[in-house]
């Protein structure tokens, strides 16, 4: 799960890490007194979107433009106008993909004099096992091209869950950025505060980019992009009450519901099929044939007639979806009951695009009954490959 900047700001905040003052804002009539009680002479406009890449990013209206996300202010008229420029509309950045994303919530905050700009990150790391941090001082740009074409400027290091964070991480750390003296010294407080955030909020990834020096040698993290692990969530009240659900894909948060593991994708044939790796391969398998699938859905091993009448529903209201694949091996999961979830969803929701059946496994021949029974315009298929071809064939049909 993702929570925005001025929300990671305020969780690391609680663990003394530092951060600029700002005021969150969702219409454009409260910029005035937000940047009054910030009190200037600089003020940062910073759009607040689950992505990064917002200074570069452009806006899809021609009045914010070429001029980016994140926009600095040096009187209120600008922050007003700023703000008046930025809400409501799609900003573009080089993690939305094409469509953009809406800005519906903007930090305003007091800003900062820089003098050095650094990357510093957390995650989990899988080879380790372990929490590893990820330090450089090319901080600011774009940490992927600096690992690209200078990956000797970033600096790694894990750290013992046994002991913990400890000052020698700091002066690695410190090390790396070449702070000395006082600076060293912060650095050192600032790494145990974030690793400490990061173990206690159940973290998966924790990115600062840019941490930095002011003109007054001090640290401050300008930008703070935080991931949960969403397995932890139960025990994180306060981190869930952030979400953002506007942020999220609508058919996501309602597969969510029925503990369908669904992710939207672009294509047009939408997919239904039990075990997340048959999921793969169908996905694989379309391609293969020359189409894209909709979306990855796993309804798992044990699903009822529920779920997959949910599972159904989520993947036909995709405007789309110009075809459907399900491909069951009925193992734990039966086949019959799939045939059921299916014939009950289509009953519901009527059927608008062309249906490719392929079941296998446990009950394999009343499923397949209890389909043909049904009377509904469903295509059948013995096997993956033929299934496969029977639903691409179908969808370019319809072109
Ligand atoms: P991102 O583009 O989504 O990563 O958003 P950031 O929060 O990292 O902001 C982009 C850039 O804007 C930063 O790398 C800084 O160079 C600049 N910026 C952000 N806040 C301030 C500030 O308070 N003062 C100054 N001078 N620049 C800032
Ligand atoms: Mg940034």
């Amino acid at each position: 799960m993702n929570i925005h900047e001025y929300q990671a700001k305020a969780v690391l905040k609680e663990f003394g890490v530092p951060v600029s003052n700002g005021r969150a804002i969702m219409q454009a009539s409260d910029a005035e007194a937000a940047a009054k009680a910030l009190g200037g002479p600089l003020w940062v406009v910073k759009s607040q979107i689950h992505a990064g890449g917002r200074g570069k990013g452009k806006f899809k209206e021609t009045a914010a433009g070429e001029k980016g996300g994140v926009r600095l202010a040096k009187s209120i008229d600008e922050v007003k106008q700023f703000a008046k420029e930025m809400l409501g509309n799609t900003l573009v950045t080089i993690q939305t993909g094409p469509h953009g994303k809406q800005v519906n919530r903007l930090y305003i905050e007091e800003g900062s004099d820089i003098s050095k700009e650094f990357y510093l990150s957390i995650l989990v790391d899988r080879a380790t096992a372990r929490v590893a941090f990820v330090v450089s001082t090319e901080g600011g740009m774009d940490i992927e091209e600096v690992a690209h074409s200078t990956p000797e400027k970033i600096i790694t290091f894990s750290v013992d869950p046994a002991t913990g964070v400890m000052p020698h991480h700091g002066r690695t750390v410190a090390k790396a950025l070449h702070l000395k003296g006082d600076l060293a010294k912060e650095v050192g407080v600032l790494v145990e505060q974030l690793y400490t955030a990061f173990v206690a909020k159940d973290m998966a990834m924790l990115e600062i980019n840019p941490l930095i020096v002011t003109t007054d040698n001090h640290l401050r993290c300008l930008d703070a992009k935080i991931s949960f692990d969403t397995n932890s969530l139960y025990r994180q009240a306060d981190i869930v009450a952030l979400r953002d659900e506007t942020e999220e894909d609508a058919k996501e948060i309602e597969a969510s519901k029925y503990d369908l593991s669904y992710i939207a994708l672009d294509g047009t044939i939408g997919c239904m099929v039990n075990g997340a790796g048959l999921a793969m391969a169908t996905m694989d398998i379309i391609k293969l044939y020359g189409e894209f699938p909709a979306n990855f859905l796993d309804v798992g091993g044990g699903a009822t007639t529920d779920k997959v009448t949910a599972a159904f529903k989520i993947i036909t209201a995709d405007p789309n979806v110009k075809g459907i694949l399900v491909n069951i091996f009925g193992g734990i999961m039966k086949c019959d009951v799939i045939a059921e979830g299916v014939i009950a969803a289509v009953k519901e929701v009527g059927l608008q695009v062309p249906l490719v059946v392929r079941l296998e496994g446990t009950n394999v021949a009343l499923g397949k009954e209890i389909i043909s029974k049904s009377g509904l315009n469903v295509i059948a298929a013995d096997d993956l490959d033929d299934a496969a071809q029977k639903i691409v064939k179908a969808v370019r049909e319809l072109r």
